[in-house]
Order: structure tokens, then sequence, then C-alpha cells
């Protein structure tokens, strides 16, 4: 899996870790539902909200969350009477229905609501959504799009951690003309501006692995620095 985050989306997350418990998903199409029902798996209180009466049964019977609604975000009124402006995280994943998805956000933003993420099904979709005061914008479609590419071209990358447009965390194979020399032979931070961060074997990492330790052709590797270094790697 590759994650693309650059530092002020960074912050916006680690800002929602601390004290959220409460989230609330609007749309319960394919997008809404895997949202929904991992935060409900992972303990957490989840209303979900969907204007079509068959997704709303539907989840109510796979049982995605501990409250489902169905209401047309479009209207204030109905967002307000459920007590949607109360919660301080809500996810608007209504990609289809442009108009809908732009009116329940500004709608959110308009009663209070702290953070709103909101699906974007294209480029100009997720600029409007900047626009009218989403804090966080997704594109699934555009980053598994970038994350595909770039496990096809690179496929000794396994994870990519995008720290800005510049620089990664990346975990790769150990290429083949590592194989059997020590971290001090490979003099990565010389030869190519990068850090080693971890040595992975055995499905375990070792964090900061000693210079004299010899790396093996199909270990993991943790390394961090700029794109275009990381590039320079012989993979
Ligand atoms: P996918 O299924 O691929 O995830 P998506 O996330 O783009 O698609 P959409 O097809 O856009 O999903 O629909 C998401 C859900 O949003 C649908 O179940 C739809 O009924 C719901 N929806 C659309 N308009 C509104 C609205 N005004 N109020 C509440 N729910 C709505």
């Amino acid at each position: 899996m590759n994650i693309n985050v650059n530092l002020s989306s960074l912050n916006f997350f680690r800002s929602l870790r601390a004290e959220n418990k409460q989230f609330a998903v609007i749309g319960l199409g394919r997008f809404g539902n895997a949202v929904c029902s991992t935060l409900h798996s992972l303990g957490y209180e989840v209303l979900g909200v969907d204007s079509d009466e068959k997704k709303v049964t539907q989840a109510l019977s796979d049982r995605i969350a501990a409250h489902i609604v169905q209401l047309d975000s479009t209207e204030p009124t109905a967002l307000k009477e459920a007590g949607l402006f109360e919660f301080d995280t809500v996810i608007v994943a209504i990609g289809n229905y442009l108009a809908a998805s732009i009116t329940t956000t500004l709608n959110l933003k308009e009663g209070g609501v702290t953070n709103v993420i909101a699906k974007a099904s294209s480029e100009t979709h997720l600029k409007i959504l900047k626009k009218v005061g989403a804090d966080h914008v997704v594109f699934p479609e555009r980053e598994m799009g970038y994350s595909l590419a770039r496990t096809l071209t690179k496929p000794s990358i396994l994870e990519r951690f995008d720290l800005d447009p510049d620089h990664s965390i990346v975990e790769l194979l150990v290429p083949e003309k590592f194989d059997g020399k020590t971290i001090a032979e490979l003099e990565l931070r010389r030869k190519y501006g990068l850090n080693l961060l971890a040595v992975g074997r055995n499905d375990k990492f070792e964090i900061n692995p000693q210079p004299n330790e010899r790396l093996k052709q199909g270990e993991a590797m943790v390394v961090i620095g700029s794109n275009k270094d990381i590039n320079r790697l012989p993979i």
C-alpha cells in the first residue's frame, strides 16, 4: 500500500486522532461502506447516513455502524435534526453526485463541523470541495492509480510514505547489488544521500541496524531521503 500524504494532511490526521472517538459517514456506497464498517469494527462510534432506503436497510442488516439514518444531506435542517453538526469529524463519501457532495460539505461547514473529509471523483470536484471548506479531500481513484503505476515500474518498492512531494520513506527489497555487503560498505549516506532506518527479515524489523550487519538479497530495508536519490538506488 502506498500512502499519499503531505505535511499538512499529516497534521490534519494527527489532530484528529488525539480526541476523536465519534464519526459520521454520509453516503454508504462502496467507499463510505468501507470507511463506516472499518471504524465500527475498530470500536469507534459511527453514524452512517444515506438518502437511499435500500442502502440504509442493507447497512442495518450488515451492522456496519452503531447508528444508521436515512436522510437527504443536502437539507441543512435534516442534518441538524439528526445531530450531524455535533460531530467533530464527518466523512462525505458521495462521489458520483457532484451537487449533493458539494452542498453536503458546505452544509456541514456552515453547521460548525470542525473536520469535514470529502471524497472527490475528479480534479474539478476536488478543487470545488476545497473551495467550499472541506478540511481534507481524498481522491481514491487517483491515489490508487499513482500507487499502481509506482508498483509496476519499481516492483522492489514494497511501501512508500510520501513526506512531501520531494521526500519519502520507502520500504524496498534489498537490491542484488547490495547482497552480502555490510551496511557500512554500502555507504548509503555518502553515495546516495539516504539514511537507512531499518532492516526487515523474518517478518521483523530491526530499527537502526549496526554498520557491520550484512544485508541479503530479498530482505527488506527502509530508507528515508529525497525521491531523486531513492530513484538512483540499483532497484
Ligand atoms: P462507490 O460505490 O464506488 O464508493 P461513491 O463513493 O462514488 O461510489 P456514490 O455512488 O457517489 O458513491 O454514492 C454514495 C452514496 O451516497 C449512495 O449510496 C447514495 O445513495 C448516497 N447519496 C447520494 N446523494 C445523497 C444525499 N443527498 N444524501 C445522502 N446520501 C446521498
